[in-house]
């Protein structure tokens, strides 16, 4: 509403009035590159004052493990409402869960029997929530064949290292930030390194890189690599009888480094040679991930815009980019630049 009081004097109160009837909440966070929808919703919620319990009950959720399960599937009259008091579009709400995920078999489950060697819901890498300026949650982080930091070459953690306790959800009546364990207050920034091998490192580095590449390519759907990623123990020949989702991190980044000190026919030999032969390049270049990153990133982004092109289909012309890459760094003279992976990698 805007009074105008004589010539040239026009008092608006427009804006307080907006503000009055507003349905937003008095704090707005954006979420972060590859934040996980829960971690998104418990920064939103301390931002506002509210403790995670409560904010559950705010969404009509039930607190607890079971609020968690957003990340995988995001009601419609929650994410109705996450837009009215955010204001972010339903449309990026409904991208933040891992739905329609082909690689969903390979997250790690909500579910934990408690055990020391299971696996918990969420992992963490403590340099990367110490670097953010607002510590998050990584999707990649849900992800069982994600054993190290593709940044800081580390290992992940799935426990606080004071109490030993998984990461809770939505269950804390305190208002405590989500980097801070809500057993026992530990700052999981500050938890040490975990040491993982340099060629498990690469391996996981590779499984990453081929997991991205098959989902935007849609060969997943034909391949067997998810059941083998999932048969991983056994192929280590670690923990025979179980599923490596099943396993605790530190019990996973065993199996990679057994792996690591294999031949890879565990994970090449596949009835379409194309996709076999994609893989053998990627694990030979795997120290040099960017380039695959980046055609990945590329791919992803054309899909998901749906952009009309012109030039043959990816799945048929990346093993001859990735091809003509290695035969151009074996032509390559030496340098001390070459063969430099993320930091930390020896
Ligand atoms: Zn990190
Ligand atoms: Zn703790």
């Amino acid at each position: 509403m805007t009074i105008v009081d004589g010539p040239g004097i026009a008092i608006g109160i427009g804006v307080r009035y907006r503000d009055v009837v507003s349905d937003r909440w008095p704090a707005i966070v954006a979420p972060q590159h590859d934040e996980l929808l829960s971690s998104w919703l418990r920064r939103l919620a301390y931002a506002n004052g509210v403790a995670p319990r409560a904010f559950a009950r705010v969404l009509g959720l039930d607190p607890g493990m079971r609020a968690a399960s957003v990340d995988l599937r995001l009601p419609a009259d929650v994410a109705r409402l996450l837009h009215a008091h955010t204001g972010l579009s339903l449309r990026k709400l409904s991208a933040m869960p891992m739905t329609s995920s082909p690689l969903k078999p390979l997250l790690l489950p909500l579910r934990s029997d408690g055990r020391r060697g299971s696996s918990t819901w969420l992992q963490f890498c403590p340099r990367c929530l110490a670097d953010d300026a607002q510590p998050y949650f990584r999707r990649r982080w849900r992800f069982a064949t994600q054993v190290s930091c593709l940044i800081h070459g580390c290992g992940l953690r799935d426990r606080c290292p004071s109490c030993a306790n998984r990461i809770a959800a939505f269950d804390q009546d305190e208002l405590v930030p989500q980097h801070f364990c809500d057993i026992c207050g530990f700052d999981l920034r500050r938890a040490s390194n975990v040491a993982v091998r340099a060629p498990a490192r690469r391996l996981d580095r590779c499984i990453n890189d081929i997991c991205r590449l098959e989902a935007i390519t849609g060969s997943l759907t034909t391949s067997s690599l998810v059941q083998r990623l999932l048969d991983m123990p056994a192929s280590a020949g670690v923990y025979p009888t179980l599923n490596l989702v099943g396993l605790s991190t530190a019990a996973r980044i065993r199996c990679m480094e057994r792996l690591a000190e294999q031949p890879v026919n565990w994970l090449t030999t596949e009835d379409d040679a194309v996709v076999a032969h994609r893989r053998r390049l990627i694990l030979a270049a795997g120290g040099h991930a960017p380039l695959i990153a980046h055609i990945v990133t590329t791919l992803e982004r054309r899909a998901q815009r749906h952009l009309p092109t012109s030039r043959p289909p990816p799945a048929a012309e990346l093993p001859a980019v990735l091809g003509a890459y290695l035969r151009i760094r074996e032509a390559a003279p030496a340098s001390p630049r070459r063969n430099r992976g993320p930091v930390g990698d020896k």
